[in-house]
């Protein structure tokens, strides 16, 4: 893929590694992982044939993931709308590789995921990068609008979102629904975040709108659901013709996906909301320890929703708004490793967040709290330092 290069996430955990940093940059949880789904998969190595699973996905887990949307989102859904795929990734590869044609356009909203852009560039399309603002990160309804040229195909939307942990709400959502309906536009939605929501606002699905439901594609990710990150299992969720499509780029990408995972994953979905909401607890209380450390230590933290990330703005934590530059003395001087959020943008990135994963045992928060706090004790000018 011309114009690309190793991530943002690979970089940052090859220096940890290196370095011996504590590393709050990737992604990935640390926590135990849920001896359900081991079992489940041991069982499925053992007990079930190993041999290619049907293309889309096994029967069993297109229609585990239908119930699991029915009770937890309210969603009346068809195993015919489900694609099982290497993670989101594969979902989003394929969306993309069957729903744009070279020469057509995608409106993308800043600071976004980075698999996007350079998705649609091999697509031969390209991205219109709209940029969200903090603190809320809400929709530009009015820009979007006008942004929409002839060329334009495709929305490219991530709720919960990566990095800044917000939702788009329902009314924004509707709003999005008429302007795609008048426009005659896909909405592609990368909903994986959608289990780990920890305030009082719940995840509205894109395909709970009736003017987007026959127009989206619904991305989502065990691998986020269950905290098991390298089982790369995902799946596509649209009605049957752009399933269907979907499917036909899957069957070149990857054909069919692990099967003793497929079935791992659709006994896990099916596990009760008790047990899920049981899961997301333990997430909620890593995501309040670390808050409750870093804010007393002169940290601004940003609200968030969801997802096993928070932010910290730089300028109101009163270090250089440069987080390219505050992540490498971070990891280099007090050993912990951060993700600069200017990697999430194509144009003109902001340079004062710092995103920070806190998908952590206790252990490892407090003591990456306890650098941070040092960090920016002796980070700053002498007549800008905190008393604490
Ligand atoms: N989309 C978003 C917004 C993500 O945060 C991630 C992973 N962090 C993915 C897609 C990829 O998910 P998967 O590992 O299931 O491919
Ligand atoms: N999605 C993960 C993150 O945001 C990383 C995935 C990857 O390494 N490609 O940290």
């Amino acid at each position: 893929m011309p114009g690309t290069h190793t991530s943002i996430f690979d970089r940052t955990s090859l220096l940890a590694r290196e370095l011996g940093a504590i590393n709050l940059g990737q992604g990935f949880p640390d926590l135990p992982e849920p001896r359900e789904l081991l079992e489940a998969a041991q069982r499925a190595l053992v007990e079930r044939s190993n041999q290619y699973p049907p293309m889309r996905g096994l029967p069993e887990l297109r229609q585990a993931v239908c119930h699991y949307y029915a009770r937890e989102q309210g969603l009346e859904l068809t195993p015919e709308e489900v694609v099982v795929t290497a993670g989101a990734t594969g979902a989003l590869a394929a969306a993309i590789f069957a729903l744009l044609q070279p020469g057509e356009e995608a409106i993308a909203f800043q600071p976004f995921y980075d698999a996007y852009v350079p998705l649609v560039e091999r697509a031969g399309g390209t991205v219109r990068a709209l940029t969200l603002s903090a603190p809320d990160w809400g929709l530009p309804l009015d820009e979007i609008e006008a942004a929409i040229g002839p060329a334009t195909r495709m929305i490219v939307l991530n709720t919960p979102n990566n990095p800044t942990g917000r939702l788009v709400d329902r009314a924004s959502l509707e709003a999005l629904g008429a302007l795609c309906e008048r426009h005659d536009l896909l909405l592609l939605c990368d909903e994986v975040w959608e289990g780990m929501i920890y305030g009082e606002r719940r995840h509205v699905s894109a395909l709970s709108v009736p003017a987007l439901r026959d127009r989206t594609v619904k991305v989502g990710s065990a691998g986020k659901i269950f905290s098991l990150t390298g089982w790369k299992v995902g799946w596509a969720v649209a009605t049957p013709p752009l399933a269907e499509a979907l499917a036909r780029q899957h069957q070149y990408l990857n054909f069919t996906i692990a099967a003793p995972l497929q079935w791992a994953v659709a006994e896990g979905l099916a596990l009760p909301s008790q047990w899920h909401a049981a899961h997301r607890d333990r997430y909620a209380a890593a995501r309040e320890r670390l808050v409750r450390g870093l804010t007393p230590a002169g940290y601004a933290v940003l609200p968030a929703d969801g997802t096993w990330f928070v932010t910290i703005d730089l300028a109101a934590s009163g270090l250089p708004a440069d987080d390219e530059a505050v992540a490498e003395r971070m990891v280099r001087e007090a050993g912990v490793a951060a993700i600069p959020v200017s990697a999430f943008y194509r144009d003109d990135p902001e340079r004062s967040y710092l995103r920070l994963c806190f998908a952590k045992e206790d252990a490892t928060l407090d003591e990456a709290v306890e650098r941070l706090a040092e960090f920016r004790r002796t980070a700053l000018p002498p007549h800008r330092r905190c008393p604490a």
